[in-house]
């Protein structure tokens, strides 16, 4: 069965690509797929993002279709910005301006608070059945200034305990080894081990 995914994100598609090559005859991207549509994410939840896009590609093209939503959530703002970390100054995707922006509203904010993680909800849907998904998470905690130049988004100001570097401290293949995604990706993969 061909695999849509509901990205165009190259770093995304080759590492689902990675992961679950043995489970679909063909995996290609959105655009790869023939559609360039916007699809508008409505959600309250990553994971109702994540379903509205993997459903509107799958009953658009008739296809499996596999989609993702991810964000950051700091537990001393009620989990913001959440569904909205891409845009939480205001501009879709401005890296840097969201991240100045976490900076200030955590200014007043003590080290041991600062906890957050990187949440990752993948849906899976195939035509005629249940559609099944996984979340995977990251924890670590917010920094009072960045570190690193690797990765994307938040990257620079997580912190991860354990390891002792920020996120945008890791190589590429350190970071998929330990990601969100990557950890969401392996219980589809889990969830599909257990139809065969
Ligand atoms: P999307 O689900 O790829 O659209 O990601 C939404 C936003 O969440 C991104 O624009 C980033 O701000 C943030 N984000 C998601 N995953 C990561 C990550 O792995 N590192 C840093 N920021 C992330």
């Amino acid at each position: 069965m061909k695999l849509v995914i509901a990205s165009n994100n190259k770093h995304k598609i080759d590492e689902i690509k990675f992961i679950l090559s043995g489970y679909f005859g063909e995996i290609v991207s959105m655009e790869e797929a023939g559609c360039n549509d916007d699809i508008e994410e409505t959600g309250d939840t990553f994971e109702e993002n994540a379903h509205i896009k993997a459903e509107y590609i799958c009953s658009k093209l008739g296809c499996a279709a596999l989609a993702d939503d991810s964000g950051l959530e700091v537990f001393a703002l009620d989990n913001e910005p959440g569904v909205y970390s891409a845009r939480y100054a205001g501009v879709h995707g401005d890296d840097n301006a969201n991240n100045d922006k976490l900076l200030l509203e955590m200014q007043d904010i003590s080290e041991k608070h600062r906890g957050a993680q990187f949440v990752s909800s993948i849906v899976l849907c195939r035509p005629g059945m249940e559609p099944i998904s996984s979340k995977g998470t990251c924890q670590g905690r917010i920094l009072y200034e960045r570190r690193g130049t690797g990765g994307f988004g938040y990257d620079p100001l997580f912190y991860m305990e354990d390891i002792e570097k920020t996120m945008a401290e890791l190589t590429s293949e350190e970071k998929n080894s330990i990601s969100h995604r990557k950890r969401a990706l392996e219980g589809i993969k889990e969830q599909l081990d257990r139809e065969r």
